[in-house]
């Protein structure tokens, strides 16, 4: 678990005037890290650190030779060694010591005091975030994603059990299935509306065709540094140890094909077509200062004793504002705004990451530096708090009307969704984490 330290100090300035912008999402406090290059040269791949409107090149950073100790050895492990694996994966396996020597070191080489000398060195490896390019900053290793919002799983269970709406485990343990890593795609990836077999209410035979319930998913996405070996489980007092950080998630959701084929294995082709993350990383030191208590009602099951300690009770969840908009294809030849269609917080959230990670691993499963966990859909209590279009349009039967009257039930062809979240906490500074787009394009053909 990462302390309060000097690197959240509210009162920490850049030399460089664009991080201490009021409402910028990479100020010094944050130091989140992509895989760029410039727009004009996309074959030059290789880390970055976001701060203001620049980022920090750290294989430029490491040639300068500016660093020593774990920081030393954490850039020589995150340069880019061969252009065509760039990946965070060799840094994120070293470890919680080193991710934070790093992140240390990176914030006095920006702090507003540090030598002049320093600071030209710097300033010649700083590109502007107007000129780059993002892919995959981690080679995803395998994804789980989750089902951790009661108030989502409550919503969407009323659709198919209006009497029962919660499964009889969800209350006692984060449930997941295991999703598709190799369609895990960067922000701005648009993918094709997928065909596939759906049962139309009251059907007797199922039909083939274009999905017809296109929905999204409002979700994190937690990423493994270190793993765990076959066979040992990680136990909740350690889960924070492997934990890196924290993307910007949507996990697409063709809603006619799962509800149709998820009896009884569980989402197959309604989620396997496309999942996107954003391009930044906040680490969990970045995150320290939001961190909330993990609650749970006097009069709801509590965890069993595997899924329960002082440090998850105390500490365990995260407030992190969430925010979904929709901006139609009509929208962009018009150059109108997008739409927003629901903001909620990630602290409403039934179990923590903690919680993920081990009952991830309490039978033994290994996790492994790279892979990704998915939070489950985000929703908070409040109807206009929903994480999915099925949920704000009630199954599709009242739909939701966009800023210029365009109305939708489901997603169509030429949308493109957009979220994006921060956090904020009095007397510490507001960090981003920027922006996860995708667009639905019609079907293949
Ligand atoms: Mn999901």
């Amino acid at each position: 678990m990462n302390t309060l330290n000097h690197t959240h100090d509210i009162k920490a300035i850049s030399w460089l005037a664009s991080a201490n912008d009021p409402g910028c999402n990479f100020p010094i406090q944050n130091l989140p890290f992509a895989i760029f290059t410039e727009a004009n040269r996309a074959d030059h791949w290789r880390a970055g650190v976001a701060i203001g409107d620049q980022v920090l090149d750290l294989d430029a950073l490491f040639d300068k030779r500016l660093l020593t100790g774990f920081a030393a050895e954490a850039i020589q492990n995150i340069r880019n060694k061969d252009q065509k694996v760039a990946s965070l994966n060799s840094f994120m396996s070293m470890g919680q010591e080193y991710w934070s020597a790093l992140r240390h070191a990176i914030f006095d080489l920006l702090l507003h005091s540090v030598g002049l000398d320093i600071k030209n060195v710097v300033q010649s490896c700083l590109i502007p975030q107007s000129n780059t390019l993002y892919r995959m900053p981690v080679n995803v290793a395998n994804y789980t994603d989750f089902y951790t919002s009661i108030h989502h799983a409550r919503n969407v269970g009323r659709l198919a059990r209006p009497d029962n709406p919660l499964t009889a485990n969800f209350q006692w343990m984060p449930i997941a299935y295991h999703g598709r890593a190799s369609s895990v795609v960067i922000s701005g990836t648009p993918f094709h509306r997928p065909m596939g077999q759906s049962m139309a209410l009251g059907g007797i035979a199922p039909s083939y065709g274009p999905c017809l319930r296109m929905d999204f998913e409002l979700e994190l996405g937690l990423f493994i540094g270190n793993g765990n070996a076959l066979g040992n489980p990680i136990h909740l007092s350690e889960a924070e140890n492997h934990m890196f950080g924290v993307c910007l998630l949507n996990d697409w959701s063709a809603r006619d094909i799962q509800f149709w084929e998820m009896d009884p294995l569980g989402p197959f082709l309604g989620k396997n077509f496309c999942t996107t993350i954003s391009p930044w990383i906040v680490t969990m030191e970045a995150l320290a200062p939001y961190r909330v208590p993990f609650t749970r009602p006097d009069n709801e099951p509590q965890p069993l004793a595997y899924l329960e300690d002082e440090g998850n009770r105390k500490h365990g969840s995260i407030d992190i504002q969430l925010e979904v908009s929709i901006e139609s294809a009509r929208n962009r030849e018009l150059g109108q705004a997008a739409s927003t269609i629901t903001k909620t917080s990630f602290k409403h959230q039934y179990w923590t990451f903690a919680q993920m990670v081990t009952q991830h691993t309490v039978g033994g499963c290994n996790l492994q530096t790279g892979d990704l966990l998915g939070s489950g859909t985000i929703s908070g209590p409040k109807q206009e708090e929903a994480g999915a279009i099925i949920e704000l349009t009630k199954g599709g039967k009242e739909p939701i009307t966009l800023s210029n009257g365009e109305k939708r039930s489901f997603l169509q062809d030429g949308d493109a969704v957009i979220l994006s979240g921060w956090c904020h906490r009095e007397g510490f500074a507001r960090i981003g984490f920027g922006e996860n787009r995708g667009e639905v394009l019609p079907i293949v053909g």
